[in-house]
């Protein structure tokens, strides 16, 4: 998709991929996800070699998953966000934008992290403003609510940096009604007609010591709703479509129609209700990991997008480098997503989409 020669054969196109992290192992807590994995964190080259004796002893299955683990591990060992945009950047025609997701995982109990979060945030502010990729890195603040000093370092990052919006990850432990969010940054964010997105699937980072029950009730969809209600001009992006394993109980195990409880807990079809009932006009989805992940979900995707209020709230994102542990590449999923989709329908998620989630129209 992205070579000059592609380029003059195929219409026009502006991706915006609005999934995207750079964060690196400065930022990633040093017992995370379990003490044990510290030493392949420090000792280079250990998940290789363990991959090739795995091989050796006919072990293909888990010695690919170790290869695609090695990509991750060097994904987030990279020296900077730049290097890992550098190869995201690979996947993508020239003039595709990304917005960039950080990650504040200092506060939820799995050790220390290299670099704050203001550091981080002025990394990618200095990537933003770089005349390589001004125009192509779209920065996102984040926050950890619970941390002292939260709300004050998303302003910053607004008011000074020209942060674009505001990342989420509830499954850290806080609710997205959280009250310094409520009192101090949604506000922010209606007042200058940014949006907010949020991490929403069952799977990924859970604070230390929080049960997988509770991770899902402040990461479920109807956890929005108090939020959504206060702040009816607020863009919400629940991000992951509802993730993986709705997705996968959905297709493989389905659910009784006008059963109501059932729809409310399969977070897939929850977010599809919610949007398509009208209730929440400025609700948004995206596709980021769950739909990279699974080939076979592409058909319902594409089914589910008929819907004409549905095919104007879902956006075009990956979850890169998240996505570096699966076997596809990013370039690959992409291209077989814009194939399945049809030119009309993959444009509305990722060119058209974006411009109206972002505030640009
Ligand atoms: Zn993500």
């Amino acid at each position: 998709m992205g070579d000059a020669r592609e380029g003059a054969q195929m219409p026009d196109i502006r991706i915006t991929n609005c999934h995207v992290h750079t964060f690196t192992d400065r930022h990633i807590p040093r017992f995370y996800p379990h003490p044990v994995l510290w030493v392949f964190k420090r000792v280079p080259g250990l998940v290789r070699a363990l991959s090739f004796l795995m091989r050796l002893f006919g072990q293909h299955g888990l010695g690919d998953t170790l290869d695609r683990l090695h990509r991750f591990r060097q994904e987030a060992g990279a020296p900077s966000q730049e290097a890992v945009l550098e190869q995201l950047a690979h996947h993508y025609p020239a003039r595709t934008r990304f917005v960039v997701l950080p990650m504040d995982m200092s506060g939820i109990g799995h050790g220390p992290v290299a670099q704050c979060l203001r550091d981080q945030h002025g990394e990618l502010a200095a990537l933003a403003r770089s005349s390589r990729w001004a125009g192509r890195v779209i920065p996102f603040a984040t926050c950890d609510p619970r941390l002292p000093g939260a709300a004050g370092e998303v302003r910053h990052a607004i008011e000074d940096l020209g942060f674009r919006g505001l990342k989420l990850y509830p499954r850290f432990g806080f609710a997205p009604d959280h009250p310094v969010l409520m009192d101090h940054v949604y506000p922010l964010l209606v007042a200058r007609g940014l949006p907010v997105i949020s991490h929403c699937s069952r799977g990924g980072v859970r604070g230390a010591g929080l049960s997988d029950a509770i991770a899902d009730e402040y990461t479920r969809p109807q956890a929005f709703e108090p939020v959504m209600r206060a702040f009816p001009d607020l863009r919400v992006c629940l991000a992951h479509f509802g993730g993986y394993r709705d997705w996968q109980a959905y297709v493989n195990e389905g659910l009784m129609p006008g059963d109501a409880r059932a729809e409310a807990a399969n977070w897939q079809v929850a977010i599809r209700r919610m949007i398509t009932s009208g209730d929440w006009p400025n609700l948004w989805t995206d596709i980021s990991y769950t739909l990279f992940r699974f080939d076979e979900f592409v058909p319902f995707l594409r089914m589910f997008l008929e819907d004409d209020r549905l095919a104007d709230r879902v956006l075009f994102g990956s979850d890169f480098y998240m996505t570096r542990q699966e076997s596809l590449s990013e370039r690959a999923v992409c291209v077989r997503l814009r194939v399945a989709l049809g030119e009309r329908l993959f444009r509305r998620i990722a060119e058209e989409n974006p411009c109206v989630w972002l505030g640009e129209v």
